[in-house]
């Protein structure tokens, strides 16, 4: 092996709670875990500005602050954290080999796959405005709805995910305005007459955000267009939740780990096994259904017991 080849035991992909809390558990077991941040060290949550959910937090804790707390706790147990992101890998052997930013070569005994998935947006400007101030943009309903209980929300998107929220969201607030850019859902028929018969919720067909209004600081309303008559008018609310879809941050895994048709890494049931031996996945990497921080984190527990488990079986620890 070239000398500039580095060897490691446990190497973690991904700074979100799946990988952290993978790390916490893999130093605590000596397995001296490398974590590799990615591109957006802290992951989803650092778009998240209260976290009201997480146990443990009675007074609620920002999403950046969060993930400063848990890289610290992998590093008191001493997890080697570093930038970088992975670019390529191969999976043939049992040895994992990975690439750091297009150069250097790691090998790796086992891998937890933490790279999680990425929220789509409109990419209007004043929704991205309001996304990073935290002033009323938000696509996670179960995360933020709160927030808005009492008030007027809008709700983009018909998968699904969309539905989901939109009776998540009628639950809470005052009404819903939920805007589907085409004549028809895509959810399944159950989800869509879930919606459909709840009276908070007032369903625009061939609508889309044209604008998203405020005063700065906070969401106002939504400029609505009708892409079918090319009419616009204004829909007041202090919320809006984008609910168009997810991509999951597995594209450099294509080709080695079993992936289901949107790109998330099928998991073995019960377990945080992939299809290769000794390859592991946590979060919202394998998770379309729950993409919660607490689920994560559990998924990345998982994933360190499964590795020292597969290390030890090896008599590799
Ligand atoms: P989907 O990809 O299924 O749906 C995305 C929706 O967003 C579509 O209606 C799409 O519209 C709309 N959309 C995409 N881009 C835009 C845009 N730029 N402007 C406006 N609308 C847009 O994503 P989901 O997150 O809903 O679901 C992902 C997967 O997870 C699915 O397989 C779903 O079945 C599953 N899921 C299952 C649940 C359950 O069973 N309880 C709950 C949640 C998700 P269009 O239709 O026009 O393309």
């Amino acid at each position: 092996m070239s000398a500039d080849i580095e060897k490691v035991k446990c190497l973690i992909i991904g700074s979100g709670p799946a990988g952290y809390t993978a790390a916490i558990y893999a130093s605590r077991a000596n397995m001296s875990p490398v974590l590799y941040q990615g591109l957006q060290p802290g992951g989803q949550l650092t778009t998240t500005n209260d976290v009201e959910n997480f146990p443990g937090y009675p007074d609620g804790i920002s999403g950046p602050e969060m993930m400063i707390q848990l890289q610290k706790q992998a590093e008191r147990f001493g997890t080697d954290i570093r930038n970088g992101w992975i670019s390529k890998v191969d999976f043939t052997g049992p040895i994992h080999k990975v690439w750091v930013d297009g150069e250097k070569e790691v090998h790796a005994d086992t891998i937890i796959v933490s790279t999680g998935a990425s929220a789509k947006y409109l990419g209007l400007p004043s929704e991205q405005h309001y996304l990073s101030n935290g002033g009323g943009v938000s696509a996670c309903a179960v995360c933020d709805g709160f927030f808005y209980r009492g008030q007027d929300v809008v709700i983009v998107g018909a998968g699904d995910s969309a539905c989901e929220e939109a009776g998540y969201l009628a639950n809470i607030c005052n009404s819903v305005t939920m805007l589907v850019r085409k004549e028809e859902f895509r959810a399944s028929v159950i989800m869509e007459e879930r919606v459909r018969s709840n009276s908070k919720i007032n369903i625009l067909f061939n609508s889309e955000i044209e604008e998203v209004q405020g005063d700065g600081n906070v969401v106002t309303g939504i400029t609505v267009k009708n892409n079918k008559t090319g009419e616009f008018h204004d829909v007041a609310c202090t919320g809006v939740f984008i609910a168009i879809g997810h991509k999951p941050n597995t594209d450099i895994f294509k080709g080695w780990l079993d992936l289901d048709e949107t790109g998330y890494i099928i998991n073995k049931p019960g377990s945080s096994k992939t299809n290769i031996e000794g390859v592991f996945v946590s979060g919202d990497a394998a998770d379309h259904v729950y993409r919660q921080a607490i689920t994560a984190a559990g998924t990345g527990c998982m994933a360190a017991l499964d590795a020292e488990r597969y290390l030890a079986a090896k008599g590799l620890h």
